[in-house]
């Protein structure tokens, strides 16, 4: 068998990551979740002040920070889960927060972020053996991937799953606020110049406002077996 990589994209919450996880899990290769980098920046850029007021960004600001902004992924046993850092602290909870959400598509838009975090994204793909999730996976980071996936869901069967995993956490808020949330990056998201979230000609879709979770991860074992093993 083959190492391979494999490239997971789709619109936000549409259960890309949970299944991305599962599937690195399932055959022994690394997860690297690119939202969670995009969302450590963001939150970057919030407490720098580079966000303004009417939360549009400073660009030249948050470019000139580059260099100086440093994301990993690690391991942390109490968790028994990878975790978000950001220059050394664990960010994990705070980037999922519905703050941060709002920001990070404006500040994924900057092209010379999606420059900095598609080269750092490059390296980790470097000895294949990874999955990675996203927007532009498959377009952008690695439009050579031996296995592309392009999932589909619905703006309220994903903005329901996010809604659940806010409350399940304690946040406070309302689903139709999370709706609008979901609904504006996925506007954003589609129209920015600069790598767009659009699915790669050959990317195998999975529609997924109809599968179950077991459904889902036996599609992607077969489909990534069936690759894998060409
Ligand atoms: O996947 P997640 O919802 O955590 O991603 C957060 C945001 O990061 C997205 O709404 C999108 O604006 C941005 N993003 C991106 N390209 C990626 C991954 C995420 O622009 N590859």
């Amino acid at each position: 068998m083959k190492k391979i990589i494999v490239a997971i994209d789709g619109f936000s919450s549409s259960g890309k990551s949970t299944m991305a996880k599962q599937l690195a899990a399932a055959v022994g290769y690394a997860y690297i979740d690119s939202g969670a980098m995009y969302r450590a920046i963001t939150l970057y850029a919030m407490r720098h002040g580079f966000i303004r007021p009417d939360g549009s960004v400073d660009t030249a600001a948050l470019c000139a920070a580059l260099p100086d902004i440093r994301i990993e992924f690690r391991y942390v046993p109490e968790a028994a889960a990878s975790h978000t850092f950001l220059n050394g602290e664990d960010v994990e909870r705070e980037i999922r927060s519905l703050e941060v959400s709002s920001h990070v598509s404006p500040v994924a838009a900057v092209p010379e972020v999606r420059h900095a975090l598609t080269a750092m994204m490059q390296q980790y793909g470097e000895a294949k053996g990874i999955v990675m999730d996203g927007r532009d996976i498959g377009t952008t980071v690695f439009p050579a991937a031996e296995m592309k996936v392009f999932v589909n869901a619905s703006p309220e069967v994903r903005a329901r799953r996010r809604y659940d995993e806010l409350r399940a956490k304690g946040d406070e808020v309302d689903y139709e606020q999370v709706l609008a949330n979901v609904q504006e990056r996925d506007e954003i998201d589609r129209n920015r110049k600069e790598s767009p979230l659009r699915q790669a000609p050959d990317a195998l879709v999975l529609d997924n406002d109809n599968l179950t979770r077991e459904e889902q991860s036996a599609w992607l074992l077969d489909t990534f077996r069936r690759i894998a093993d060409e």
